[in-house]
């Protein structure tokens, strides 16, 4: 099957700084990628320019080894065989569930038969067969988005293309959404691309993880590997609540780094090595009378443990956990089982 492939993408609007800079990423037939970066990094430009309602100023967009645009050529959306599911759903008010489900169906002439069975279908993908008679007004949020998430279903698109779809629903509706994502990706088969500034909703929902900023693509990794192996100072703050510190070390040595390298990087007695940014996640550093002297900065309750704060020497910061409460300004010892040479 056709993969999506972006070739050196680049797109300028009229007197800016480009929002899209030399981006080049090819997506397999069916993977479920996120596109993950703050806001304003060039994401909903990228998934633009996918769908076709943007023209790239330079580079390629191909499917497999048809061209659909370049600065040249713009294949118009509705020639791409995508779907776009947007953030506002764009329900039509007047049409009841089943209605807005087939839309695209009457649209493209399926017969009247045919075109129910594929409703029918698609409503049970997403679990609303019992709402297909409700108008858009009498549902909620979540069910609104499953609704456009079935309308995109029926049309059997090669491409799902998502924005930031549950940044308008809270965090328990978000948790109940993001599985049915998940199931929707497994039934469909689709190539998804999913564009999110939440990390944790791309590494929970996502089979490949990108992340952008300021309009280029830093790291595509599945996202064990951009946790566990995070190229660069934005990538290793963006992923996990890691704390990145600024140590002496020797960029030849293994670039995960034990405790006992870590405490010698951290207390600097090697003037001759040059400085390297080190991740260090909360999860590893500990509470051992054999660590570091440590001042906790602030320390509050999170439910299940305390989240801390931490000044070590030199004044850096780091994070930390405990299961038991500290207090702000008490001294502490701190081991840092291990650490990632940014
Ligand atoms: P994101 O989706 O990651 O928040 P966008 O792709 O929306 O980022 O925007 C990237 C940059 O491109 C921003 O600086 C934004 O202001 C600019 N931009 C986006 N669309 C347009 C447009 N139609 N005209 C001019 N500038 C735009
Ligand atoms: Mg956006």
């Amino acid at each position: 099957m056709a993969p999506l492939i972006l070739n050196s993408l680049e797109k300028r609007f009229a007197n800016a700084a480009p929002a899209v800079r030399d981006l080049s990423l090819t997506v397999r037939q069916g993977r479920f990628l996120a596109l993950l970066g703050p806001s304003g990094c060039g994401k909903t430009t990228v998934l633009r320019m996918i769908a076709g309602f943007e023209q790239p100023t330079d580079g390629s967009i191909l499917l497999g080894e048809r061209l659909l645009a370049d600065a040249a050529t713009m294949l118009p959306p509705e020639r791409r065989n995508m779907a776009m599911v947007f953030q506002s759903y764009a329900l039509w008010p007047h049409m009841t569930v089943a209605e807005n489900v087939g839309y695209p169906l009457k649209v493209r002439g399926v017969v009247r038969e045919k075109a129910r069975q594929k409703v029918r279908e698609a409503l049970s993908a997403v679990r609303l067969e019992a709402y297909a008679d409700r108008r858009p007004a009498a549902l909620s949020g979540g069910q609104r988005q499953r609704v456009a998430l079935a309308r995109c279903l029926v049309t059997e698109p090669d491409v799902v293309l998502l924005d930031e779809p549950l940044a308008n629903l809270d965090r328990h509706l978000r948790q109940e959404m993001e599985e049915t994502f998940r199931e929707f990706h497994a039934r469909s088969g689709a190539t998804m691309i999913y564009v999110t500034h939440d990390q944790s909703e791309a590494m929970a929902l996502a089979t490949d993880v990108a992340v952008m900023s300021e309009g280029r693509l830093l790291q595509v990794a599945p996202p064990e590997e951009i946790y566990a192996r995070p190229e660069g100072r934005v990538v290793g703050g963006l992923v996990g609540q890691g704390s990145i510190l600024s140590v002496r070390s020797n960029p030849g040595a293994s670039r995960r780094l034990e405790w006992l390298h870590l405490r010698e990087a951290i207390l600097g007695c090697d003037r001759s090595q040059p400085q390297v940014d080190v991740l260090v996640r909360p999860q590893d550093v500990v509470l051992d009378a054999a660590g570091i002297e440590a001042e906790v900065t602030s320390a509050f309750f999170e439910g299940e443990r305390y989240a801390l704060r931490l000044q070590i020497a030199g004044g850096q910061s780091l994070r930390a956990f405990s299961r038991h409460p500290l207090r702000q300004g008490e001294i502490v010892r701190v081991v840092l089982q291990s650490g990632w040479r940014l």
